[in-house]
């Protein structure tokens, strides 16, 4: 389907404002939009659903999640913030390996199988788009992501 990102973005952070039980507060950077984009809403809802889930569970009391939309030459690019632990280094690219944990007596704890970002990484690149993190022990992660703006149809004028 063809979708204004902007609007459906907002939903699912509306969704998660409502449910969250921590004291973490969301910040908004989005534009008033619309940007469009064509994705498979329920496996794009399962994609940032994922991200956001993963951003809330490491967030500290009284921590900041972020969400930034930025519309970029063909595409639009995406971040989720916290203000977490982060994850060393040398473990940032690993995240997105199947049944990776980043630290396994802390995940355990945390609960979840290390499958949410392996599965965001296929459907993002299913998607044409490209999903990288950035992180920093002691101060938080970012993980990014793209989306090819929707290429209109050539019309038919001469
Ligand atoms: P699942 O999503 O399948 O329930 P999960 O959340 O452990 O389980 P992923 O979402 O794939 O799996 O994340 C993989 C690992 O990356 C996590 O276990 C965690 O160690 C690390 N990680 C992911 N997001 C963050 C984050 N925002 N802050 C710190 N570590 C993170
Ligand atoms: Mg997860």
């Amino acid at each position: 389907d063809i979708v204004d990102f902007v609007k459906f973005f907002h939903r699912i952070i509306d969704r998660f404002e409502l449910m969250k039980s921590k004291d973490v507060q969301f910040i908004r950077q989005i534009p008033p939009g619309p940007l469009y984009t064509e994705l498979d809403m329920d496996k794009m809802t399962q994609v940032i659903d994922n991200i956001i889930s993963n951003a809330l569970k490491y967030s500290p009391d009284g921590g900041n999640v972020r969400f930034t939309v930025l519309p970029e030459d063909d595409h639009i690019k995406i971040a989720v913030s916290d203000e977490g632990m982060g994850i060393p280094e040398a473990n940032v690219k690993r995240i997105f390996e199947r049944f990776y944990r980043a630290d396994k007596a802390r995940s355990r704890a945390m609960g979840g199988t290390g499958l949410g970002l392996a599965i965001a990484k296929e459907m993002i690149q299913a998607h044409g788009g490209h999903i990288w993190a950035e992180s920093e022990e002691g101060k938080g992660t970012t993980i990014f992501f793209t989306l090819p703006f929707e290429v209109e149809e050539a019309g038919e004028w001469d």
